[in-house]
């Protein structure tokens, strides 16, 4: 992470006798896309809001670019909001819009102002649509004007709360690579709340996965997907299955795979957690680790097909993605077969 330009030390906020959030600890860098990621309810929408300064807690700090926010109103902190809603003016044209934060600054020109804010229609695309009107934009074009009403305002940290859910999926895919592309090209520290694992872990150079109103695990992209620290996390983030396993030792017996070495610190009964890539289909005469298994179910993608097999010795199901290309077969349920693994793929959790 870069030199932190956001600072929440144990955030405690109340709902009531709901406790919405506990003990929350982060640090966000500057220039940093940032992303919180969790299940409906896991209080993502809260951190932020109470980051913003919509939201008062009950106790905890939070400091942005070494200044303590507490007391300090949402309109004087160095951030801005965009919700999922775009809340712009259909009644006013797009440039109206856009100028609508600048239109109170005593610090600017007429012209600055016009100027501003054609250079934040520029940023999102929208060149040359500021004298449009608001209500006859497509849904991508409105979160566009959104975006740029947020950043003509130049802020420190944009916050984003689910801006893309109400677009069709394929404009929220472009519009991914284009907010990832802003963000780059500005700089601006981005926090981005979205419970759409994928769109997480394509934009975000680090992501904070909540549940519960707690931080289960921060850490960038690939360490979450590979190295998730709770089952909880494994299970959210991706497809995993899991094995059964006993631990004594430092020895870890894994249900239809045998004996490897087990992680520090476990010990008793556990389960392996491994990844639909991690496990493949052995091709004949094959060596290295193998286990004998049969093919449950298949379902061909085209690319790809994906299948479970069961282990022999267990019945736990393990999801297995191959990629097809020429001279691969697709084994039909039934087929008993060997699957490839390797020690590095599997992840333990406490049973
Ligand atoms: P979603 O993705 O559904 O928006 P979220 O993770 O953003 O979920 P929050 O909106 O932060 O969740 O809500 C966290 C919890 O706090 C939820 O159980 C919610 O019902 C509760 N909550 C949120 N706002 C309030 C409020 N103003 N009064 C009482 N409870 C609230």
């Amino acid at each position: 992470m870069t030199k932190p330009l956001i600072s929440i030390s144990n955030l405690q906020k109340y709902y009531g006798s709901y406790h919405a959030l506990r003990d929350v600890s982060v640090e966000i860098g500057s220039g940093e896309f940032f992303s919180l990621l969790g299940p409906s309810g896991c209080g993502k929408t809260t951190l932020l809001r109470t980051i913003a300064g919509f939201e008062s807690y009950e106790s905890g700090a939070l400091r942005i670019d070494g200044r303590d926010m507490a007391g300090v109103p949402a309109n004087k902190r160095p951030t801005n909001m965009v919700f999922q809603s775009y809340a712009i003016f259909p009644h006013l044209s797009v440039a109206e819009n856009v100028g609508f934060g600048l239109r109170r600054r005593t610090d600017l020109d007429g012209a600055a102002k016009v100027r501003r804010g054609a250079e934040a229609l520029a940023m999102v695309g929208l060149d040359g649509y500021g004298d449009r009107a608001a209500h006859a934009l497509s849904g991508g074009q409105r979160q566009r004007v959104a975006l740029a009403r947020a950043l003509v305002l130049e802020p420190k940290v944009l916050l984003l709360d689910e801006p893309l859910s109400a677009l069709d999926k394929k404009m929220r895919e472009q519009m991914q690579s284009e907010l990832r592309r802003l963000q780059r090209h500005i700089g601006i520290t981005f926090i981005l709340v979205t419970h759409d694992q994928e769109e997480a872990l394509t934009m975000s150079d680090r992501i904070a996965v909540m549940f519960e109103g707690r931080i289960a695990q921060l850490a960038a992209p690939q360490t979450l997907y590979s190295r998730p620290a709770t089952r909880d996390v494994a299970e959210f983030i991706g497809t995993m299955s899991f094995l059964p396993a006993e631990v004594r030792d430092g020895q870890a017996e894994v249900a239809g795979l045998g004996a490897m070495p087990a992680p520090n610190g476990l010990s008793g009964s556990c389960v392996a957690g491994v990844r639909p890539e991690g496990m493949s289909i052995a091709e004949t005469g094959a060596d290295g680790p193998l286990a004998a298994a049969e093919i449950v179910e298949s379902a061909y993608f085209g690319d790809m097909t994906s299948y479970r097999a069961r282990l022999s010795g267990t019945e736990a199901l393990v999801e297995i993605s191959m990629k097809n290309g020429p001279g691969v077969a697709v084994l039909e349920p039934g087929t008993q077969t060997s699957l490839r693994w390797s020690p590095e793929a599997l992840v333990f959790f406490p049973a």
